[in-house]
């Protein structure tokens, strides 16, 4: 069953409803959803409290030492780097470390956390970006979280930097740039349902990508299939 394995990962901006569509998506697939649970599941692999991950969930720091850190994720817990570093790297590496533990054990959906740069080099992995439109998501916060507009909006522009500040001190990468996912997707129009079906749509299609060396014919323009010899309409030769 191993090459049936698929984890969609789900980077998101906030209020563009990742957390629903993750769960959704989850619920629809019949695999486990992990976005606050993984918190505790990290906590529990690790040993450390799990108080200790909410107070330091995706926020930044400035002292990163990168190359320490990944030393330390092939080293082991055990190493003395591992001892002398900040908490919040710790938790860091706990949660890189969980992901990916999680990805081997079976499908499922990460919301967050950096889950798409954790699995950059698992073949089963979808990365998948959520965004949608300001106003949007400012009705959608305003209304759960009973905040003004102006409240909202604010709440939502602090959360975003955070994330992206976040995701690109840990990762090396830019957060939101579509060309760090497979598929970025704009729920404040497709709606929470429609998002969830194209995400499983292109799961669907992902490793049928065979036409992927078409070739136009020179003489006639025609898009040939991979291993044909011949144009398919004109019968030059490819
Ligand atoms: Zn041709």
């Amino acid at each position: 069953m191993a090459e049936d394995k698929v984890v969609i990962t789900i980077g998101r901006q906030y209020g563009s409803g990742g957390r629903d569509v993750g769960k959704l998506l989850a619920e629809a697939m019949e695999v486990p959803c992990y976005d606050d649970e993984l918190l505790a599941e990290a906590s529990k692999r690790s040993g450390l409290c799990e108080e200790l991950f909410k107070n330091h969930d995706e926020k930044p720091t400035s002292s990163f030492l990168y190359s320490l850190v990944m030393d330390t994720y092939s080293t082991g817990y055990s190493s003395a780097a591992f001892s002398d570093m900040p908490i919040n790297h710790k938790v860091f590496l706990a949660q890189f470390n969980t992901i990916k533990k999680l990805a081997e054990e079976g499908s499922c959906v990460i919301v967050g956390r950096c889950a798409d740069y954790a699995l950059a080099d698992n073949p089963n992995a979808i990365h998948v970006f959520l965004h949608a439109d300001l106003q949007k998501r400012i009705v959608r916060i305003a209304k759960r979280r009973s905040l003004t507009d102006a409240k909202a909006k604010d709440v939502i522009l602090k959360e975003d930097k955070k994330r992206a500040s976040y995701y690109n001190y840990y990762t090396s990468k830019k957060w939101g740039d579509a060309a760090g996912y497979h598929l970025c997707l704009d729920t404040g129009v497709l709606g929470i349902a429609g998002t969830v079906h194209m995400i499983r749509e292109f799961a669907m299609y992902k490793g049928k990508g065979s036409d992927w060396t078409t070739r136009c014919c020179e003489k006639c323009g025609t898009v040939c299939p991979p291993d044909a010899t011949f144009c398919k309409k004109c019968g030059a030769e490819l």
